[in-house]
């Protein structure tokens, strides 16, 4: 099918660039000039009057690094397509607040995020997308939620690392390099769940009481009054993440990769992750990885301590129940690099890592399927910030470089991330020699330097430039 064929109500399709196809696992083929959708985005996503937001400083900054690296040889073909407030501005501009409210869900979700956005997004199958307002008491979930759902992209991952000079509550930050990828399609996220006191709760609460008899396994029946959640936790779920998590690491030559759960005590959901996790390890990367469990049994006696990574040139498996993890993420990050996880788990580790090495600024994430892959910040659309040109554009700047290495165009990756960390390297050291230094980055970087206010932070398109000249 050519995009001449794709039936846009507003959009028109780019005259140039191709698709990206994919091979039979569904990874990209990318050609030298893909169409990649563009989703501005809500709040200090959004270009006002001239103004950049952070997805054009963004933008500019990942062509600036693609040009650089090919000459041109290879190009990104934007194709700016509408969610959030943007696309009920074009699409829906009579729909009122009041209106809107009267709207059943599913028409209240396609003011926020229209049948074109998701044609071409069916159809060019990658975008980058900046933040997204989850409108508040809408009838239906959020609309990053729901990009997921559609195009079945299982996998969030999102790396986490400290970059020298940014100051972070912990000491142990500089030694911060983890990978997470998190679950994104089962588990609680999937949305299961009845209102307490329900004829549709209490339905399920009387086959759980009666039919499988929890009145007499539990102390006491569950309470016809309480709401119901469920929590589905699948083999084939599992296998798909951890596969990616595992290929992952044999891609990039990472050492260990640590499956984490909670299955001490929901056993056959967070339990059987980790049983499954295990399983495709030894199933499909026998050659590759070597478990925990086997080097304590061949005598590799580490206990109290993790084994440093590759022994004999191997991923480590291995697994940890989360509890435990949010302190070894603390108090032992060397010991840890991709980490694979069901979804709650991993919404609660990656903030918490993101804070571990100095914010939210700098914390880029991706949304990957089979074929089909979305790039957005993790953070949301800041609104107090909006038009100031001021949040960090780093968080979807990194985006970008999570989206150049699954493209295959890891030099254009490369030069972006030594570009950051010489921008924020030189304003740590003029910070360092007492207050009245110029800084090149963002005022939520600069009011952590000592003697430093975030007044000293530089516009987000200003940052944006100095990590261009700073590419090497
Ligand atoms: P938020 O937008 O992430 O902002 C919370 C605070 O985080 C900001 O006030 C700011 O802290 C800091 N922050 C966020 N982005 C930053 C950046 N780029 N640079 C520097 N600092 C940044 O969270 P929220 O206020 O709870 O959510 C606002 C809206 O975003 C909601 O509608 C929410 O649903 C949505 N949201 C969307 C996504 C997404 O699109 N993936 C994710 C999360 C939330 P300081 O005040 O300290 O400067």
């Amino acid at each position: 099918m050519a995009a001449s064929d794709v039936n846009f109500e507003k959009l028109i399709a780019p005259s140039q660039g191709e698709r990206f196809t994919f091979d039979s696992s569904g990874d990209p083929d990318t050609p030298d000039n893909p169409v990649v959708c563009l989703i501005e985005g809500d709040g200090i996503g959004r270009t006002f009057d001239g103004v950049p937001g952070i997805t054009e400083t963004s933008v500019e900054v990942i062509d600036a690094a693609v040009e650089k690296a090919y000459g041109g040889k290879r190009k990104i073909e934007w194709f700016n397509v509408h969610a959030g407030d943007a696309s009920r501005e074009i699409y829906f501009p009579d729909v009122t607040d009041e209106d809107l409210k009267g709207l059943p869900p599913q028409r209240q979700r396609d003011c926020y995020l229209p049948q074109d956005t998701l044609k071409a997004i069916d159809y060019y199958k990658v975008a980058l997308k900046g933040p997204l307002t989850t409108p508040i008491g809408g009838g239906f979930s959020s609309i990053n939620v729901a990009l997921r759902q559609i195009f079945n992209l299982y996998v969030c991952l999102r790396p986490v690392r400290h970059y020298p000079g940014v100051p972070a509550p912990n000491v142990n930050a500089p030694k911060v390099n983890m990978h997470l990828f998190r679950e994104n399609a089962e588990d609680v996220y999937m949305g299961v769940e009845e209102v307490g006191g329900t004829e549709r709760a209490q339905k399920i609460i009387n086959l759980l009481n009666e039919e499988l008899d929890y009145k007499n396994r539990l102390a006491e029946p569950i309470k016809l009054s309480s709401g119901v959640g469920i929590k589905p936790i699948s083999p084939e779920g599992t296998k798909r993440l951890v596969r990616r998590a595992i290929k992952y690491a044999i891609n990039l030559g990472l050492p260990s990769v640590t499956l984490v759960h909670k299955g001490n005590i929901m056993k056959f959901t967070e339990g059987a992750f980790k049983n499954w996790g295990y399983e495709i390890a030894k199933e499909e990367f026998r050659d590759k990885i070597v478990t925990e469990d086997e080097l304590w049994a061949d005598g590799d006696t580490f206990r109290g301590g993790a084994p440093k990574g590759n022994p004999g040139g191997r991923i480590l498996v291995k697994d940890r129940i989360a509890d435990s993890m949010f302190q070894q993420i603390q108090l032992r990050p060397e010991d840890y690099s991709v980490i694979a996880t069901p979804n709650l788990n991993g919404d609660y580790l990656s903030d918490a890592l993101a804070a571990l090495v100095g914010g939210l600024g700098l914390a880029p994430g991706a949304n990957i399927g089979d074929g089909a892959a979305i790039f957005e910040a993790t953070h949301g659309t800041a609104p107090k910030y909006t038009g100031q040109d001021k949040a960090n554009p780093g968080s979807i700047i990194l985006s970008g470089v999570l989206m150049l290495r699954w493209m295959g165009w890891a030099e254009a990756a490369d030069l972006i991330e030594r570009g950051i960390e010489t921008t924020i390297n030189e304003s740590a050291e003029a910070a360092s020699k007492g207050p009245g230094g110029k800084l090149y980055v963002t005022y939520d970087i600069a009011r952590q330097f000592e003697g430093y206010s975030e007044k000293d932070g530089v516009k987000a398109s200003e940052f944006g430039k100095r990590i261009i000249q700073n590419m090497a």
